[in-house]
């Protein structure tokens, strides 16, 4: 069994975009610069707007936080986005989901300009996506299929299982793992809530990507040996005897199923770190767009 190490792999693509961005200012040129946005105090949605931050200055980014208050509207929301999609200065940006009752999430992803759109979640980069066009591919599928084209898990005529079928992870890993190309050439199956029978679906993958937010839901019996597991599951878990009162979870039981499986993401340290990596990519492509 393999551990597919998205904190090593994330930290050798930093490294790669920091040598990218030193010969960016040994030439003079503007470094990538990547804004966040970010509504309301929810607590995870900080610290990963924080951990993003922190990236972009570990690779020498320029990067800006841009806070507003639980109360805004959906108009000064879409202020600062049509704010920050005329800053010349700004290369690409992101709001932070999820966002409070008030504002319409898709409308604001609809007005941001799809040039700067580095989450890739603006229906024509999502077009493009599933069209086989070069475009920003959402962050965590980008890292799922960046960490497998690494560690050289092969995808062609595989049998992979999509667990959620949200707009931002399975859905697009659906369509990405069944594209042309490597990693893709697979069958695939999207399940989700309603899919009946599901042991009977995962058992007879050769790939299965997680993501549903459900800790511990994948069990070793609904796993074929051999399997590749993707386990992209994040969950707060109530933990007193954890420093911070909770343990971050995965979808997937690691104990049982990495004793049956070939490769296998752990959480934390597997795909998350990966997501972070491939928006400091995608912000890196908006750069190089905004220049040619
Ligand atoms: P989401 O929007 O809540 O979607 C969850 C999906 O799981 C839905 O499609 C839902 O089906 C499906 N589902 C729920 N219960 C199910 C069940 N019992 N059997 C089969 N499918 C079921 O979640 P998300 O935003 O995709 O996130 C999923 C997880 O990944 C969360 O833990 C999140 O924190 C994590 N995440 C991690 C990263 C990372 O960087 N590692 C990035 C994004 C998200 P319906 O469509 O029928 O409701």
């Amino acid at each position: 069994m393999t551990i597919l190490d998205g904190k090593k792999v994330s930290n050798d693509i930093k490294d790669e975009i920091t040598e990218q961005v030193k010969k960016m200012v040994a030439k003079g040129e503007k470094v990538p610069h990547l804004a966040a946005i970010i509504v309301g105090n929810d607590g995870a949605s900080l610290t990963y707007v924080a951990s993003k931050v922190r990236a972009c200055e570990r690779v020498g980014f320029e990067s800006t936080m841009v806070r507003m208050s639980n109360t805004t509207s959906e108009v000064e929301l879409l202020d600062k986005i049509e704010e920050l999609n005329t800053d010349n200065d700004i290369d690409g940006f992101i709001i932070q989901l999820p966002l409070p009752p008030q504002i319409n999430t898709q409308k604001v992803l609809m007005a941001v300009n799809p040039d700067k759109d580095v989450d890739g979640f603006h229906p024509m980069n999502f077009g493009k996506m599933a069209l086989d066009m070069s475009t920003f591919i959402p962050a965590t599928p980008f890292g799922i299929l960046e960490l497998m084209d690494r560690y050289g898990v092969e995808t062609k005529g595989k049998h992979t299982v999509v667990i959620g079928r949200s707009h931002i992870v399975g859905r697009p890993m659906s369509i990405l793992m069944g594209r042309k190309g490597f990693p893709g050439n697979s069958t695939v199956t999207l399940t989700h809530s309603h899919t009946k029978n599901i042991t009977q679906i995962t058992s007879q993958a050769d790939i299965i990507i997680s993501a549903l937010g459900v800790p511990n839901f994948l069990k070793a019996e609904m796993v074929k040996d051999d399997a590749v597991i993707i386990d992209v599951g994040i969950t707060r878990v109530a933990d007193d005897t954890a420093a911070k009162g909770y343990v971050i979870t995965g979808d997937v039981d690691f104990e049982n199923v990495s004793k049956k499986a070939s490769y296998i993401t752990p959480v934390p340290g597997g795909v998350g770190p990966m997501t972070i990596a491939m928006l400091l990519k995608n912000t890196l492509l908006a750069r190089e767009r905004h220049m040619q």
